[in-house]
Formats: structure tokens, C-alpha cells, sequence
């Protein structure tokens, strides 16, 4: 069984150790550097991106990310695409630069704070997925490794992976669809 961490300062972590499970990993919550030893794999979760950095540096958990992430499979999911991103629009924030993507935050602004639509995500199959957005941010460039995994109808970036980097700016973990979890314990088997 592959063991998962979840960054659990703060935010939507304990949904992704409930799809972990149910998915049949074993998830480990991450609170201290000490408890990335031996993990394949880390999802970095939705919730709020300062306040997630600002826990991570208090922790001393920055620079033991960078080299986890560096070479290990992980996956940001909206705060978690945000930390994982090389540069932000409009923002100076701890971030753990890692990954070849431009990231605006709270792309759609007030107006339309949360929302759900269907996508096409073609690496998990022919059917829609359906993606709840909140506060969501998108990317505004990516660099060449950069493979898109989907876009919104009017072409804006919305999933990402560069090799063992994967980044949502929905979030899986709140619906009951097990494939992008599935999918995510796949890259980390094939990694391992
Ligand atoms: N708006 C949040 C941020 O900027 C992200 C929202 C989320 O993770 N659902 O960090």
C-alpha cells in the first residue's frame, strides 16, 4: 500500500485522507517536517494559500517541501496549486516555487466566489468531470513541460501536471468521484 501524506495546517485536509482511504492508500496527516519520511506521495489541499505558507514557514516546513516535492509525486489542490506555483499575479506570499506555472489567485472574483461546472479531463476518461470550484485560482502561464490537463470553455488553464507535479484549482476531494485520487496514486506507483 502506497502511504500519502496530507498537508494538514490548515484547510480541506481531512477530505483528501477520507478519499485517500477510500481510494486504498494509507494517508498520513503532515504537520512536522519528521512526518515526510518515507511518504510516496503528498497532497497539499484547498483552503487559504497565506495562511498556509505562513504555518509552513512557522513549522520549518518550507524548505523540507522544496525537497519533497522536488523529486517525490505531489498534488495541489486550489491553495495547494497556488503554494506549489513558481510565480503569482498580483501577490508576494510564501510559496514553494516548484512548479513551472504563473497562478492568479481568486481568478473570478467576488461575483462568482464559488461555482460548479463539468469538464473534460481526458486522462481520466471519457466522462465529465464534475469540478467545484471555490475561490478558485487559474493559471496564467506555463512554462514548456507544463502538460494541460483541462481548461475552462473560454481556454483559461485549470489543471496541470509537470512530470511527478500535479495542480487543481478545483477540488476533488469534495465530490465523490474516487478517479483523480486513483489517477494520482498511479503516478505515485509508477514513481516508486
Ligand atoms: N482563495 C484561496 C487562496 O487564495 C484558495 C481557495 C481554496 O483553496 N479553495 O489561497
Amino acid at each position: 500500500m502506497l502511504n500519502i501524506g496530507v498537508l494538514a495546517l490548515q484547510g480541506a485536509f481531512i477530505e483528501h485522507v477520507h478519499m485517500l482511504r477510500r481510494a486504498g492508500a494509507v494517508a498520513v496527516e503532515v504537520r512536522l517536517p519528521e512526518e515526510l519520511q518515507g511518504l510516496d506521495g503528498l497532497i497539499i489541499p484547498g483552503g487559504e494559500s497565506t495562511t498556509i505558507g505562513k504555518l509552513a514557514v512557522s513549522a520549518g516546513l518550507v524548505a523540507p517541501l522544496r525537497e519533497f516535492a522536488g523529486s517525490r509525486p505531489t498534488w495541489g489542490t486550489c491553495a495547494g496549486m497556488i503554494f506549489l506555483a513558481r510565480e503569482l499575479d498580483h501577490h508576494a506570499q510564501p510559496i514553494l516555487g516548484l512548479m513551472d506555472i504563473r497562478v492568479d489567485r481568486n481568478a473570478f472574483g467576488r461575483q462568482l466566489d464559488s461555482f460548479e461546472m463539468e469538464l473534460q479531463i481526458p486522462v481520466l476518461g471519457d466522462a465529465p468531470w464534475h469540478a467545484i470550484f471555490i475561490r478558485a485560482p487559474v493559471v496564467t502561464g506555463a512554462g514548456d513541460d507544463v502538460e494541460v490537463l483541462a481548461r475552462l470553455a473560454d481556454g483559461r488553464i485549470v489543471a496541470v501536471r509537470q512530470g511527478h507535479l500535479l495542480a487543481t484549482a478545483f477540488h476533488p476531494e469534495l465530490t465523490d468521484d474516487l478517479r483523480f485520487h486513483t489517477w494520482f496514486l498511479q503516478l505515485a506507483q509508477q514513481a516508486g
